[in-house]
């Protein structure tokens, strides 16, 4: 048996269609420049990374780590070194302390912002969490419990940054500007690194004290650039989305300039100790090891989310971006309009999964959202999002937002096994 026909029958063994498989082939060939793009984006970044640990000597020793206080971590030190010079910064901090995205964002803004300034979101409303950890939504510890004001400027009716708005909104207490690259789990589109740069110059031509910090969640290795290259002054995320490539088994950095990163390492830490403590335990390895596949794992989860886009498009659902679109993270929305849609979908991506692909996942009225939610995740790395990951909450418009894939290959099958399930159901067809 040849390798094509060979194909046909390990997928049929994982319960695709020759007639989806088939279909899928259509699709994958009308892609193939978009995925000739991502690769060398992918190339780039991987010599990046790579340039970025020669240049560190990392060796060894590096990938063991510290007990204890963690006084002495060369591999802890080394790896921050090697995330600045990823990103272009005086420096950074990479901590397993860092428990997770909303964590190293609530670092940085409580480590930079001091009673009585102001916090301003130039790209509108921030991720859900931060509305506790900014005091939007009352919360105990909340910025604004510590006297810090926050002010926000929505994105144009096009999603683009309102300039005049953004004037208007900067004040004398204004001190640290933040805008988030990914839309999240917002109805806008994702921010391009290029956008973001026009708007850091324009926010730093208002006044160049201001302190601009990104959101960087979900965009890392997207692109060539990152908004540290057009002067943010920090950039943050979560290690177990993108720059973790997989591996890391928690933990969030922030790159950026050496008093933003130091004041957000006294906040991590303590005053006066900072970045020299925190023992990184057994994590060093993975760190590492996961920012080497970081750029290939990203692009895998790319050409995951636009073969979504594309397959969903052509049965005539309404994707997000769509499939002509530029792409500034791996999120991929798809709106079917009615729940089943949803549910089978998440069934799909649920059975597809290297781990728990028997559970069968249902829709649950899940705490801090207000209609039932669904979600699909078997991941090796407990909610890691990197991972093939699905969740939509069951109300109009029946919209499910899909994220990762540590291989292209089982974003693909996750993705055929989603489509296999609408069909199934006969809540969709070729047409
Ligand atoms: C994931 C994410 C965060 C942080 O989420 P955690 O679940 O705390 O890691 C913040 N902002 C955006 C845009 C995100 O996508």
């Amino acid at each position: 048996m040849n390798t094509g026909d060979a194909l046909y029958e390990s997928y049929k063994k994982l319960g695709i269609s020759g007639e989806v498989l088939d279909f899928s082939k259509t699709i994958l060939k009308e892609l193939e420049s978009r995925f000739a793009e991502i690769d060398e984006i992918a190339e780039y970044n991987q010599m990046k990374v790579l340039q970025a640990m020669q240049k560190n000597k990392v060796s060894e020793m590096h990938l063991e780590g510290s007990t204890g206080y963690g006084y002495t971590d060369p591999g802890r030190d080394t790896l921050e070194a090697v995330y600045a010079d990823v990103f272009h910064t005086e420096d950074a901090l990479v901590r397993a302390q860092i428990a997770c995205g909303t964590h190293a964002l609530t670092v940085a803004l409580f480590g930079n912002l001091r009673p009585g300034d102001e916090l301003l979101s130039i790209s509108g409303k921030p991720y859900d969490t931060l509305e506790g950890v900014i005091g939007i939504r009352p919360e105990r510890g909340s910025l604004a419990e510590y006297g810090i004001t926050y002010r926000q400027v929505d994105l144009k009716e096009d999603g683009s940054f309102d300039f005049e708005g953004i004037r208007k909104a900067v004040t004398p207490k204004t001190k640290v500007v933040a805008i988030q690259r990914s839309k999240g789990y917002l109805p806008r589109p994702s921010l391009s690194v290029a956008s973001i740069g026009e708007a850091i110059r324009f926010v730093k031509s208002i006044r160049k004290d201001l302190i601009v910090m990104v959101d960087n969640c979900y965009g890392e290795f997207v692109d060539i650039t990152e908004p540290s290259d057009f002067g943010a002054d920090m950039v943050v995320g979560s290690l177990i989305k993108n720059p973790g490539g997989g591996l890391a088994p928690l933990g969030g950095y922030i790159a950026g300039t050496k008093e933003c990163v130091g004041n957000a390492s006294y906040r991590l830490m303590t005053p006066g100790l900072g970045k020299e403590v925190g023992a990184s335990l057994g994590v060093n390895r993975s760190f590492y090891q996961g920012l080497f596949l970081a750029p290939t794992v990203t692009a895998s989860a790319l050409k995951g989310a636009l073969f979504a886009a594309a397959i969903y498009e052509k049965l005539g659902y309404r994707v997000v971006p769509d499939s002509k679109e530029e792409r500034n993270d791996i999120i991929q929305a798809v709106e079917f309009g009615f729940p089943e849609g949803v549910i089978a979908f998440c069934k799909g991506i649920q059975a597809a999964a290297p781990v728990d692909s028997y559970v069968v996942p249902e829709p649950w009225a899940m705490p801090g959202y207000d209609s039932d939610v669904i979600m699909a995740a078997g991941a090796f790395i407990s909610g890691a999002s990197i991972e093939l990951s699905a969740d939509g909450p069951i109300k109009p418009p029946y919209a499910v937002y899909f994220q990762g894939g540590l291989t292209w290959y089982h974003a693909k099958l996750g993705i055929l096994k989603s489509l296999q399930m609408l069909l199934d159901g006969g809540y969709t067809k070729f047409k």
